[in-house]
Order: structure tokens, then sequence, then C-alpha cells
């Protein structure tokens, strides 16, 4: 009996394996195709200055636009489109449309920075960083009004390999946010080493910060020792006016999360920024 339970167990388990890897197999067509089709979309969240509660930049974040599918969230097909390669040419899309956007704002009398996601596989290309000057380049959009956002756990990892890119990058003008920050190990100690801007609280952090002292002690410790090293804190995540009021406390300096807005497109951050 056992034995033929392990042996169905087997099967069904292949069955699944198989199953994933068709399904990846799809969503890495797909996404090429949507790359010929430009069937990806940005949206864009609003990051607020606490002091003040003017929105001071927006986060860039990618949607794909499936037919028959609906709007895709990026959890469903990032790590396919990191594990293919297909990264790259995603991002320099990405970059390009986003710094367009962020050009078309100022054209408007905006004063408002982009921030951009980049993977750690974007970010070790040899020429990334000539990458990101020529789109500065070509849209005209001002170096110092460009961040870029890396997950904290990746760029530790790379660590060797990334340092000489992000000193070029901010030796341009460009400035660099470490993203989800707090879910990796050594995190504390690296934040001096690493030549960065700012620090973007994890949401994890954020969620219960009013009912677990440890992570709000976690939040005020990372907010303190930022500011000791001049770095600039961002809280993501924030939904409750509770949590808007323990950061302003805590002396954060910006917040985001769906109690100012949801990530929103275009035409709904022109719409957003008229009020
Ligand atoms: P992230 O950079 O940490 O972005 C924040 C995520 O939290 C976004 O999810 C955003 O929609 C969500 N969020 C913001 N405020 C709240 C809130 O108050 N409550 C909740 N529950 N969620 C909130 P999203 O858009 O699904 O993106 C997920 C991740 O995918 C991003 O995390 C980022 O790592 C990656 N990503 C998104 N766009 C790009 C891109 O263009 N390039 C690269 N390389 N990665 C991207
Ligand atoms: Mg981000
Ligand atoms: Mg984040
Ligand atoms: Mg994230």
């Amino acid at each position: 009996q056992a034995k033929r339970d392990g042996k169905r167990c087997y099967v069904w388990f292949q069955e699944k394996l198989e199953h994933e890897m068709l399904e990846k197999l799809r969503i890495e067509q797909g996404i090429r195709d949507a790359l010929e089709k430009e069937e990806f979309v940005l949206y864009y969240q609003p990051i607020i200055d606490l002091h003040n509660g003017q929105t001071v930049s927006l986060e860039a974040l990618i949607r794909w636009n499936r037919p028959e599918h609906g709007l895709v969230s990026p959890e469903i097909f990032m790590s396919v489109a990191e594990e293919s390669g297909l990264i790259i040419r995603m991002g320099k899309w990405v970059l390009k449309t986003a710094c367009l956007f962020g050009k078309e704002l100022r054209d408007h009398g905006r004063d408002i920075s982009i921030a951009v996601n980049v993977s750690v596989k974007e970010l070790l290309q040899t020429d990334f960083v000539d990458q990101v000057a020529e789109v500065l380049d070509e849209t005209g959009f001002p170096s110092s009004y460009l961040e870029l956002e890396i997950v904290e756990t990746l760029l530790i990892e790379k660590f060797e390999a990334a340092l000489p890119k992000l000193h070029h990058l901010r030796a341009m003008g460009v400035q660099i946010s470490l993203d989800d920050f707090g879910t990796g190990y050594s995190s504390l100690s690296y934040l001096k080493e690493l030549p960065i801007d700012t620090v973007k609280i994890d949401r994890t952090f954020v969620i219960d910060a009013m009912k677990k002292s440890a992570h709000a002690a976690i939040i005020e410790t990372i907010i303190e020792l930022s500011h000791r090293l001049q770095l600039k804190v961002v809280a993501e995540g924030v939904e409750t006016e509770g949590q808007r009021f323990f950061l302003r406390k805590k002396k954060c300096d910006k917040i985001q999360g769906y109690l100012i807005s949801k990530p929103m497109e275009r035409e709904e951050i022109w719409r957003y920024l008229q009020n």
C-alpha cells in the first residue's frame, strides 16, 4: 500500500513539475510577444514628503496588459523575466518610458523625481551605466531626478560587482535607493559601505508596527541609523493613518502606500497632481 501511495505521489509530483515548466515557458513566450506588441504598461505610485505632504517622486511599477488575462502583476512574470534574461529588454523599455514621462512632467513645471526598479541582473550588465547615460541624454531627463531602486538582499549578494556601478551612477548624479530594506541579514553593517541616498523600509515592518513592539523598534532603529549616515528614509506600504502618525513621530522622511494612493496610470497621475 505504502509503495503504491509513494508511486502515486511521484506521478502527481511529476505532473505538477511538468505543468509548472509548461506554464513558465508559456509566460516566457508571452513576454517575448508582449515586448513586440507593446503590451507592458507603467503605473506610477506617489511617494510623499511626510513633513509637507508634497508628492516628491513617483515609483514606476510595471504591469502586463495581457490579452484574455487582464492586468498581470509583476509578481507573476518577474521571476520568469529574470531567469530567461528577458528582463534586460524589459528593463530598457521601463527606463526609457519612465524617463520620458519624467521629462514630460518637468516640461509641465512639476518638480518630481522618478524611481525605477532595477534588478541586479540589469545592474550587473557590463554596459548598464552607459545605458542609463544614453537614456538620460536621449530623453533630456536630468540625472538628479532619476532614482534607481535596488533590492537590498540581492545587492548584498553581489556586493563586490555592484559597488563600482553604484559609484559610477552616483557620480553621474543618479540617486540610489535600497529597496525592501530590513528583509536581509547583515543589513545594518552594510549601510555605511554602500554608496546610496535612500533606504526604503520594507512593507512587512510597516504592516504591524503598531501591533508588534519589535517591529516598531526595528523601524526606529533603521530611521535613526540612516539619518546618522545622512540617508533619507521612505516607508513602503503605508495603509493607515495610525501608521502615518507613528512614522511622522519617528521622523521618517517620506511615505508610500495605499493610504496616499495605489499605483496609477499616466492619465490618472495627471489628475492626481491637479488636486
Ligand atoms: P517594490 O519595488 O518593493 O514595489 C512596491 C510594491 O508594493 C508594489 O507592488 C506596489 O504596488 C505595492 N504596494 C505599494 N503600496 C502598498 C500598500 O499600501 N499595500 C500593499 N499591500 N502593497 C503596496 P507591485 O507593483 O506588484 O510590484 C512588485 C515588485 O515587482 C516590486 O516591488 C519590484 O520589486 C518589482 N517590479 C515592479 N516593476 C518593476 C520594474 O519595472 N522592473 C523591475 N526590475 N522590477 C519591478
Ligand atoms: Mg521599488
Ligand atoms: Mg519595496
Ligand atoms: Mg518588493
